[in-house]
This record gives C-alpha cells, sequence and structure tokens, in this order.
C-alpha cells in the first residue's frame, strides 16, 4: 500500500464585498502574525514548531481574540517552515537578509478552520464567524472527486485581490495498492510520439507535441517581427495575442490523454512500465540538430519530461510500477548481436553491422531499454512479432524491420484503451 497525494488549486467564484472584505481582514492578520512570528523565531534563536507556539500562542490569542485560535496554531507551522528554510539558506549562503521575506502569503488551514460544504462550496471560519464561498471547480479536481480520493483537511488559502477570488489549495490522498508486475511494457518518450513495447509489439503513438511548440514558436517569431517594426524592437508581446495558454492546454491534454492509455495497457496486463531515466539534462541527442538555443531550450524543458512525469505520476495513481533505465545509445546497438546499428541520412531504418537485418529505430530502443532493465541475453528479439503494414506475419531476417504500429494522435485521441484503438477501423464509430 502506497499513500498518494496530490496538490489540486481550485478558484472560488468571486466573491461579494462583504465576503471579500472579511477574507482581506482575515489574510491580514495572519500576515501581520507570521511576519512577527518569524522575527521573534530569528531573534531568540527558536528553532521548531513547538517553542515557538509555547512562546507566541497566547500573545497571539491576545492579539486577535476575535480571531478562531486555530490561525495562532497554523500561523506558527506556517512561520516554523519559513525559518527552517531560511536557516537553509543562510547556510549554503544563499541569502544576506536578517530575516526571512513574507510576501507570498497562503493561509493555512486546518480541519477546525474550514470544511467542504457539498462539493462545489467551502465554509471558512473568520473573526466574523463562518463564511460560505462557492468554489469553481476544474477537470483536475473532478477527476479526483470522482475516482473517489478522499480531500485532506490541511488546505491552504490564497487570496486574489485583482479578480476578488480565492485560490483554495486542496490536497487529495489515496491508498494505493501496488500490483507485483507479470511482465513488462517499455516506453520511449520522443519528441513527436511515443514508443511502446508490448508483449513484442512496438506501437508507435504520434503526439505532435514538439510541432505544437514549433507552431507557437515560430508564430510568436513572426509577430515579434512584426512588433518590432511597428513598436520597435524588443517589444512586449501581449499575452493574448499569442495564445500561450491554448498551446500549454493542448499539450497537457494530450499528455494526459496518452499517459492513460499507456498506463492503462500496463494496468489491464498487470505490466510495470519501463521508460528512460532522463535525469537532469533529458535526452539531449535528440535536440542536438536543432541550431536555435532558445528553440532547443524550449523543447528541452517541454516535452519529453513533462511527458513522462505524467505518465509516471497517472501510474502511481493507478497502482502501475514504474522502473527506469539507462537511456544511452538505446537505438544504436543490435539486441541480437549486440554490434552497431547503421542509420542512413536521417531514416528510421538501420542495417546490423553484423548480422545485416534492419531494424527499426523506436523498436531497437524499447527493446533494449526492456533488456536493460529486466536483463537477458537479446533472445527477446527474436520474440518480436513484425507487423507489416498489410497484416501479413513477416519472418525475422534480412529484409525484417520488425515494423512498428503507427498510430496517428486523430485515431487514438478519441479511444482510451489500446484494444479500443487497435479495433478502430471495425469498432463502432466513435
Ligand atoms: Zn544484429
Amino acid at each position: 500500500m502506497v499513500k498518494v497525494a496530490r496538490t489540486v488549486v481550485v478558484r472560488s467564484q468571486p466573491l461579494p464585498r462583504k465576503v471579500f472584505l472579511i477574507l482581506c481582514e482575515l489574510i491580514a492578520m495572519y500576515r501581520n502574525m507570521v511576519e512577527q512570528l518569524v522575527i521573534h523565531a530569528i531573534e531568540n534563536d527558536v528553532r521548531s514548531f513547538v517553542k515557538l507556539k509555547a512562546s507566541r500562542y497566547s500573545y497571539l490569542r491576545e492579539l486577535y481574540p476575535s480571531l478562531p485560535s486555530h490561525y495562532a496554531y497554523t500561523a506558527c507551522q506556517d512561520a516554523s517552515i519559513r525559518v527552517k528554510s531560511f536557516h537553509k539558506l543562510k547556510r549554503m549562503g544563499r541569502t544576506d537578509r536578517r530575516y526571512p521575506s513574507v510576501n507570498k502569503i497562503s493561509v493555512w488551514l486546518d480541519d477546525h478552520l474550514w470544511r467542504m460544504d457539498g462539493l462545489t462550496s467551502i465554509r471558512i471560519a473568520t473573526h466574523r464567524g463562518w463564511i460560505r464561498v462557492e468554489l469553481e471547480p476544474n477537470k483536475l479536481y473532478w477527476k479526483y472527486v470522482n475516482r473517489g480520493w478522499r480531500i485532506a483537511s490541511e488546505a491552504k488559502l490564497k487570496l486574489d485581490r485583482k479578480s476578488r477570488r480565492i485560490e483554495i489549495i486542496l490536497v487529495f490522498k489515496k491508498d494505493v495498492e501496488v500490483y507485483k508486475p507479470r511482465g513488462y511494457i517499455s516506453v520511449d518518450v520522443n519528441e513527436n510520439s511515443i514508443a511502446v513495447l508490448v508483449d513484442g509489439i512496438v506501437y508507435i503513438f504520434e503526439t505532435g507535441l514538439k510541432d505544437i511548440t514549433l507552431g507557437y514558436y515560430y508564430r510568436r517569431k513572426s509577430v515579434q517581427e512584426k512588433y518590432d517594426k511597428i513598436y520597435g524592437p524588443g517589444s512586449r508581446i501581449e499575452k493574448r495575442v499569442m495564445g500561450k495558454l491554448r498551446e500549454r492546454g493542448k499539450k497537457r491534454d494530450i499528455r494526459f490523454k496518452i499517459a492513460n492509455i499507456v498506463v492503462g495497457i500496463a494496468r489491464e496486463k498487470q505490466y510495470a512500465i519501463i521508460m528512460e531515466n532522463l535525469g537532469k539534462e533529458p535526452a539531449k541527442r535528440m535536440l542536438n540538430r536543432i541550431k536555435d538555443p532558445q528553440l532547443r531550450h524550449r523543447i528541452y524543458q517541454s516535452s519529453l519530461k513533462g511527458t513522462q512525469k505524467t505518465i509516471a505520476l497517472e501510474a502511481e495513481e493507478n497502482g502501475v510500477p514504474t522502473l527506469y533505465g539507462n537511456p544511452r545509445g538505446t537505438s544504436s546497438e543490435c539486441p541480437i548481436h549486440r554490434a552497431k546499428i547503421v542509420y542512413g541520412n536521417g531514416s528510421r531504418i538501420g542495417v546490423c553491422s553484423v548480422g545485416g537485418e534492419k531494424w527499426h529505430r523506436e523498436v531497437v530502443g524499447t527493446l533494449n531499454l526492456l533488456l536493460r532493465v529486466v536483463g537477458g541475453d537479446g533472445s527477446a528479439a527474436l520474440s518480436l512479432r513484425p507487423q507489416p503494414v498489410d497484416g501479413s506475419p513477416m519472418p525475422l531476417g534480412s529484409t525484417a524491420t520488425h515494423e512498428p504500429t503507427w498510430i496517428a494522435r486523430e485515431t487514438w485521441v478519441r479511444w482510451k484503451s489500446l484494444e479500443a484503438i487497435l479495433n478502430y477501423p471495425l469498432g463502432t464509430n466513435g
């Protein structure tokens, strides 16, 4: 059993004026408490929450008698965490301030200070009694609610003065049973696709994530050039012009969907998922071809790690075990002969320098990843099931490339499981 927790931020609806003012006052008092506590803790070298609370609790209660007492308690928790990380920064020589700065405030709430009121509103304890706030739940919130996760009693509250809303930072919790794997699927995340090796067949799911990034990048570039001409070089483009959020949302959607499919495959078969250990510098090799440093940075940042992380989180939530293997050179070594595979210029298909058989880059990549993690002499390569386009079996050997099954985004995005995707041409129309 593994305890899994996920943080979800939910906005409220715009607050009525009265409620807004009460919350402004509440946050001002809370901020003042935290500021005083932090200064007190530094000046008196109080390093633990228990000691901080012992020395300041009654003072805080007298300072704001109308405030529910638990705010004094959570303010001490908040302050002691701030003080702890401040000491750490000091030790590393990363700050020369005297006190930790208390700029951003989110009010820590415990089970005495808030509660859910149905599924779309909450109640908050304030110096003016309990107030009710209507929420605007988002997709993620409903996902966890519908999957039966429970909402933890600790939460945080932030105020957005501009839009007159609060943000409530919720923690969803669940105990997940992780199964013992009966087999493995290995997953290779690429810029524009994800290759998955399942029972000897490699499926390549087109994601187009790089194209979305690129499309956005070039659109931005051309808009910037126009702006430079009209307003002078380096003029700032307004966010809404570029629809940046739409790009992000689209990517997130694709990632969630593909992660669901990959995790679904593993879960149904009770397999573990094997992925590349991307480390701190994911897949630099893929970026070498891209000249523009800014663009390289964007892709580097966005696509690969993000997609892999989404799969890993989804796996964790569903009790699917994950394993990681060294990605180095996975697609350049023949799994049968342990010899170099030579790829022609830009080709996805290479030739083994010893056996002369043909290999598809993605097939080799996923297979070698599997072998590295699970171990083996390469005989698994012989059980690869070649999937030629016309569906007829293909013998291993001189002409076989173990052609992977390519699945376009338009096809898989409409379905929730591999089986449904593969039955698509015969199945009912979605
Ligand atoms: Zn070979």
